[in-house]
């Protein structure tokens, strides 16, 4: 009789020796600070173009304060699930907060973003039910989907012919009781924006259940209140899903539309009902950041500003930067290796950029994903440029 540990050795063994062969083991790069413009790695001061915090919110001071002082009152923990006695003013007010920026009646926050996809899909879709599903859709919704036990109808990225037909088919002839149509509303890899007029056109066409994962666009898109809002759209999707970890810059997901809609996923949403809440801490400095948000616009257009400036540079040194709609700036190299090369060249002469390759974007796209925000300074994205210039040129990528 073989052991349970002697099993699990014989799965994780020659998988690990085969990633770390092959150099596709992922090795984690500690932070050794705040994750702001400028980044402490190895005790080397380097230029973060890899953060989500595109506002530089995560060590804003008004937002530390903040969470001090929830500290102070509450404590680190929350102490039990929402739905039992987890539930602190603070997290009523963030809720009321969520639903003001995205110009909803009412909103649910979670944990997570991964944790907020893992409960709204499956509160509302089942195994009678359809999904359709933009293939570059990100793995927290992937799996939300999966979870729910729906039908997955995947339809090819952005394409509004293939998502009319797939629409057409599951609504008319498929034995499904609800369809629904989910897409990223940001999407993080190549940083292009769904097509979300054209969407709630077909979706008011056929009755699809909307849903849009706004992680990416929320801080960014509309003054901040994100893509749905920049369409003009906040009263024709009916599930607004956002991030408190990116723009917002601490931690946490939600979900905004109707009372109704709210309500039934505060009762059905496993994570909510099956998981602590958001510590006091964190619900005070999200409360905060959408405070600081919606009194000005001045971050989100540096950001804005910041984006562009180095979209610029970069395609006037002869960069390929793809089609980003949003400061996003992906910089196409293409061949994997070279991409690894590329990136560990810049880390090297002083600037933290990530390369992303096969198996998060497809073969032979292997880029490097530049993250600008609007704690940059020109400065900073003017030595961002040189360093680019240097090492393509040394890679004979321009
Ligand atoms: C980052 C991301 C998430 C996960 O959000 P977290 O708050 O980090 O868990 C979910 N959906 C999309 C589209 C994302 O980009």
């Amino acid at each position: 009789m073989k052991l349970g540990k002697k099993v699990l050795d014989d799965f994780l063994t020659p998988q690990l020796n085969e990633l770390h062969e092959k150099g596709l083991y992922n090795i984690i790069d500690t932070v050794e600070g705040p994750n702001g413009p400028k980044v402490q790695i190895n005790g080397k001061t380097v230029i973060n173009m890899s953060s989500n915090n595109y506002l530089g919110l995560a060590d804003n001071d008004r937002l530390k304060k903040k969470a001090m002082e929830a500290i102070n009152r509450y404590g680190v923990g929350a102490g039990a699930v929402r739905t039992i006695n987890g539930t602190l003013p603070i997290h009523n007010e963030l809720e009321k907060r969520i639903a003001a920026l995205k110009h909803t009646e009412a909103a649910i926050a979670f944990q997570s973003g991964f944790n907020c996809n893992m409960g709204a899909i499956s509160a509302v879709m089942t195994k009678k039910d359809a999904i359709i599903s933009d293939e570059l859709n990100h793995a927290s919704i992937i799996d939300g989907c999966r979870l729910s036990g729906a039908n997955i109808l995947r339809v090819k990225h952005q394409d509004m012919d293939d998502l009319r037909r797939v629409t057409k088919e599951a609504t008319e002839s498929g034995p499904y009781e609800k369809v629904m149509y989910i897409t990223d509303g940001v999407f993080s890899m190549d940083g292009d924006v769904a097509k979300l007029p054209e969407i709630v056109e077909i979706a008011e066409e056929y009755g699809l259940i909307t849903y849009v994962d706004d992680a990416h666009g929320s801080g960014v898109m509309g003054e901040g209140a994100g893509t749905v809002k920049h369409f003009g759209l906040s009263d024709r999707i009916d599930f607004q899903i956002g991030t408190l970890s990116k723009a917002i810059g601490v931690v946490g997901g939600y979900v905004a539309g109707t009372q109704k809609l709210i309500d039934w996923l505060k009762v059905r949403a496993r994570p909510f009902l099956f998981s602590t809440s958001m510590p006091p801490g964190d619900a005070a400095a999200c409360i905060e950041a959408i405070d600081i948000m919606m009194e000005s616009t001045e971050k989100v257009e540096k950001l804005w500003e910041n984006g562009n400036y180095l979209k610029e540079g970069l395609k006037n040194l002869g960069f390929d930067i793809g089609h980003s709609e949003t400061p996003i700036t992906p910089c196409m190299i293409g061949d994997e290796t070279l991409t690894q090369k590329f990136s560990r060249r810049l880390m090297e002469e002083g600037v933290y950029a990530k390369s992303i390759t096969f198996p998060t974007v497809p073969k032979g796209t292997g880029r490097i994903r530049n993250m600008p925000t609007a704690a940059h300074t020109k400065e900073m994205l003017d030595e961002v440029l040189a360093v680019y210039e240097k090492v393509g040129k040394e890679l004979n990528i321009i």
